[in-house]
């Protein structure tokens, strides 16, 4: 079962394993997939099978300009969702 996590709550290094397979690694090194902008998510996929390990949601304008007051780069880069 994928787990579900919001856009700012993730990163890159974040240490992953797949429910499928039970490969191990870094986020940042999963497939990205299945982005859904009706549903305001995308997929990371293992490398190995396939088998989503992360479903991500996109972030709300509010967690958007939040992120920036905490100083998070990430926020810079999505000016049009800032709102
Ligand atoms: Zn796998």
């Amino acid at each position: 079962m994928a787990e579900h996590v919001a856009f700012f709550d993730q990163q890159d290094a974040d240490e992953v394993t797949c429910p499928g397979c039970g490969w191990a690694g870094e986020a940042g090194d999963l497939d990205i997939d299945g982005v859904s902008w009706e549903q305001m998510r995308y997929e990371q996929r293992c490398p190995a099978c396939e088998e989503v390990v992360r479903v991500v949601a996109f972030p709300t304008h509010a967690q958007v300009r939040a992120a920036r007051r905490r100083g998070d780069p990430r926020a810079d880069d999505m000016g049009p969702m800032a709102g």
